[in-house]
Order: C-alpha cells, then sequence, then structure tokens
C-alpha cells in the first residue's frame, strides 16, 4: 500500500503540500480532484520520488521513498506514472517504444520484452498499431499507448495525472474505458483528473485537494453526491 503521513513539500518559499495524510490500500482507485494549483501533480511526483519532499513520509509497501538508501530506480519501476502528454521517439514504432523500458531497466531479452509488449498493447487495444510509428496515432492512442508503456514494467501501482486532459473530447472516453479496465482488473491506482463523472462511477475513494490539503476524502457517493464543505461544494459547481 501507499501512506503519506504528514506530507510537506515546497518549492522554496512556496509551500505546496501542507501536512498531506492519506493511505491507499492494495487494489483500491483513489480519485484526486481539486482546484488547478492546489498539489495534485506535486503528490505523484513525490510518491514516486521525483520531487523531494521536506516534512512527513511516504512509505509504499513499508519503503520510505525519501529515506537516504532507497533505490529510487528500483521503487520506481513498481510505480508506474503516466501524465497529460509523453513524448514517445518519433523514430521508433509504437511496438519498440513500448518494448524500451523492459529491454534497458528490466533487462529482458528482445523476444521477452516483444512478448510483453505485443501483450500491454493489445490490451488497451493497439494490437493492429504495432508497426505504426507514434505520429500516425490519434491523442487517445497515444494515451494509451503511454499506459501501455507503464504497464510493461509490471508495475504494482499506476499513478495517472490528467491523463485525458489534452484530449479532443471525442476522444477521452477510449482512454478513460481503458483505465476502467484496468480498475475492475484490480490495479492499485492514484488518478488525477477533471472527469467527476467518471471519478464518480470507478472510484473507491475521492480525495478533494485544496491549498496543498486534502480537505475531504471518503466514498464517491459522499465527496461527489453529497459534499459537506462549502469548498468542494464550489469546486464541484465549477465543474460539473
Ligand atoms: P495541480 O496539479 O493541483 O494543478 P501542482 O502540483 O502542479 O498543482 O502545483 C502546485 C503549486 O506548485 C502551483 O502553485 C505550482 O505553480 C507550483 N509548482 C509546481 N511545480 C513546481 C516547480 N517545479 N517549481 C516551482 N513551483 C512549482
Ligand atoms: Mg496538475
Amino acid at each position: 500500500m501507499i501512506e503519506l503521513k504528514d506530507v510537506r513539500k515546497s518549492f522554496g518559499s512556496l509551500e505546496v503540500l501542507k501536512g498531506v495524510t492519506l493511505t491507499v490500500q492494495k487494489g483500491e482507485v483513489l480519485s484526486v480532484i481539486g482546484g488547478s494549483g492546489s498539489g495534485k501533480s506535486t503528490m505523484l511526483m513525490c510518491i514516486n520520488g521525483l520531487e523531494p519532499i521536506q516534512g512527513g513520509q511516504i512509505l509504499v509497501d513499508g519503503i520510505d521513498v525519501h529515506a537516504r538508501g532507497t533505490d529510487l530506480n528500483k521503487l520506481r519501476q513498481r510505480i508506474g506514472i503516466v501524465f497529460q502528454q509523453w513524448n514517445a521517439f518519433p523514430h521508433l514504432t509504437v511496438l519498440e517504444n513500448v518494448m524500451l523500458a523492459p529491454r534497458k531497466v528490466l533487462g529482458k531479452s528482445k523476444r521477452e520484452a516483444e512478448e510483453i509488449a505485443v501483450r500491454q498493447l493489445t490490451h488497451v487495444g493497439l494490437g493492429e498499431k504495432l508497426k505504426v510509428y507514434p505520429s500516425k496515432l490519434s491523442g487517445g492512442q497515444q494515451q494509451r499507448m503511454a499506459i501501455a508503456r507503464a504497464l510493461a514494467m509490471q508495475p504494482d501501482y499506476m499513478l495517472f495525472d490528467e491523463v485525458t486532459s489534452a484530449l479532443d473530447p471525442q476522444l477521452v472516453g477510449e482512454v478513460l474505458d481503458t483505465l476502467k479496465m484496468l480498475s475492475e482488473e484490480g490495479m492499485t491506482m492514484i488518478l488525477v483528473t477533471h472527469e467527476i463523472r467518471f471519478a464518480r462511477d470507478v472510484s473507491d475513494r475521492v480525495a478533494f485537494f485544496h491549498k496543498g490539503l486534502i480537505h475531504e476524502i471518503g466514498a464517491p457517493e459522499q465527496v461527489i453526491g453529497n459534499p459537506q464543505k462549502p469548498e468542494t461544494i464550489e469546486f464541484l459547481k465549477s465543474v460539473l
């Protein structure tokens, strides 16, 4: 599981996370919603050690992410992260792009890496696009390729940061369908999203972020369906 204990994070004098405490159990889907600049992306970066923290602790299966001596490369293999946009290598095919990390990071043979990549690409519905170059894919297909690439590392956890927000509206659905499939397969996921209806549909719990703190957290029917805090109500009004 992923545990955050009173996590504090600043960029210079700007305190972005002001004491975030949160536990995500194995198999759980947590959606994180909240206004722009509230610290959602920063939290994801801290969880897989892409950013240092100034206070508190983050544990992934008991391993202290920010402790001296923690092997961050090893840890990051277990935590896949997908962003709004991923720049694939344009001169490599979709298949070759997804093979890269299993080859280079996991040290798999070419045959094994190809097998993994084909499996994951087929899984996200890109089985017909293996030999195509990334520039020939739609935005939704590119995001699914990014998801396949993360899955090819066989992670225990997946972090998604607004993976549909750069997409044309008609392409959002296919990516959300992929996320939903992963959730149904039992993947442990933290999902930063503006797709409130989707969050309500797939999440076990929803956390509303406000000014660097988890302002409200609970079942989707509570936080989205019956929010208690004025800030949550205000935010939901602005996005629904
Ligand atoms: P969100 O994802 O909720 O929109 P972020 O976590 O991206 O919010 O950002 C939270 C705050 O931290 C913002 O004020 C943002 O400008 C600031 N911030 C984010 N990354 C950096 C950085 N690398 N350097 C300085 N400030 C940053
Ligand atoms: Mg963000």
